[in-house]
């Protein structure tokens, strides 16, 4: 009897093992328990890296990458007095020409150029002058008619050229590279992370987003914020790799009269662009093409947007100021959260 009651005894305290044991093996290898996430505050933003095949270099090779991201505030923040694009900032305003110091920032210049002349000029690197006055780092403000008129005529790409290390502009003119910077720092670190060998990651910034996956058919989900509620927009299941960038009214915004006033700014008219509060765009593009695109067709206004999504194969998320929801293609490649 005593035999029995041991037996018992030991059979009951194996059950809770079995079934620990069970959940290990069950979660061993699945990205629940060997996923590498890291977030850190850098270039004015969030920005966090997910490894989803880590090894046990992978905490050192992380680090690795926010430190150059780290390294390239000194590039390119446009507050810091001390940056190299306030420096170009400087000689532009007093000269009207300026050394391109670093190798990131002449790509980045050329960068720029490339896609100002894509879009039309909706992207336009050369609103420094316009972005100071609206002064949506601070809080933000209403400049007058004749402030903006004055900034206007300091801007515009085509005043610009680049060869080799120099900078040819307008004397006057200041560089925003606000809509751009970013998205390159990010494709430049998923670059880092490739060499290292890794297969399947995922950067982001809060706007921009990449996801690199050449290691199985799993998607990665990437969340699109929703401009007027709290919750999601929309859902992304990105099957291999992609980027997708989000520009919205809702990120750097003031209203004054009941009007809405937000730091994406249409270089036509000085104001803020009208039309669209979210645009995402999404597709097989580098980091920076994807940032400078998403605040072009921010700018562009629902249906150009639309037509330049559909005549350069890209795909795009837009909610109108009206709340209105436009997706091309129109297929099920994303999951609507909320209508
Ligand atoms: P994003 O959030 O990527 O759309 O970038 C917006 C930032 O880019 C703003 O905070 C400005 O610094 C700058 N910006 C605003 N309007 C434009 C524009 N039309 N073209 C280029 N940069 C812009
Ligand atoms: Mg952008």
């Amino acid at each position: 009897m005593e035999k029995v009651s041991k037996f018992l005894k030991i059979f009951y305290l194996a059950i809770p093992l079995a079934v620990l044991l069970l959940y290990l093996s069950l979660n061993y290898g699945s990205s629940f328990s060997k996923d590498f996430e890291s977030t850190h505050y850098v270039l004015d933003t969030f920005v966090t890296v997910k490894i989803f095949d880590p090894n046990r270099n992978t905490e050192k090779d992380v680090s690795e990458v926010f430190s150059f991201l780290k390294r390239m505030e000194d590039v390119f923040n446009f507050y810091s007095t001390e940056s190299e694009l306030s420096k170009i900032n400087e000689e532009l305003k007093s000269r009207g020409f300026a050394r391109l110091r670093s190798q990131e920032m002449r790509e980045v210049a050329a960068k720029s150029l490339e896609l100002a002349e894509m879009t039309g000029g909706a992207f336009d690197p050369t609103l420094g002058e316009l972005t100071r006055l609206w002064a949506f780092d601070r809080g933000g403000r209403l400049p007058d008619r004749k402030e903006i008129d004055a900034a206007l005529k300091n801007s515009g790409f085509e005043k610009i050229s680049v060869s080799g290390n120099e900078l040819k502009g307008s004397r006057g003119m200041t560089l925003d590279l606000g809509a751009i910077a970013k998205g390159f720092c990010l494709e430049k670190a998923a670059e880092i992370l490739k060499e290292k060998g890794y297969r399947k990651f995922l950067i982001n910034s809060v706007s921009t987003t990449i996801v690199y996956n050449t290691l199985d058919s799993k998607p990665v989900k990437v969340g699109i914020e929703h401009p007027r509620k709290r919750g999601l927009l929309a859902v992304v299941p990105v099957y291999g790799s992609a980027v997708l960038s989000t520009s919205a009214d809702n990120q750097k915004f003031f209203e004054f009269a009941g009007k809405r006033y937000h730091h994406i700014l249409d270089p036509r008219t000085g104001y803020p662009a009208r039309g669209t509060a979210s645009l995402t765009v999404a597709g097989s593009i580098d980091g920076a093409t994807a940032d400078a695109l998403s605040t072009a067709l921010f700018v562009m206004g629902p249906s150009r947007a639309l037509r330049f999504a559909k005549n350069n194969g890209l795909k795009v998320i837009l909610y109108t100021e009206e709340g209105k929801i436009f997706i091309y293609p129109q297929s099920n490649w994303i999951q609507i959260q909320e209508r």
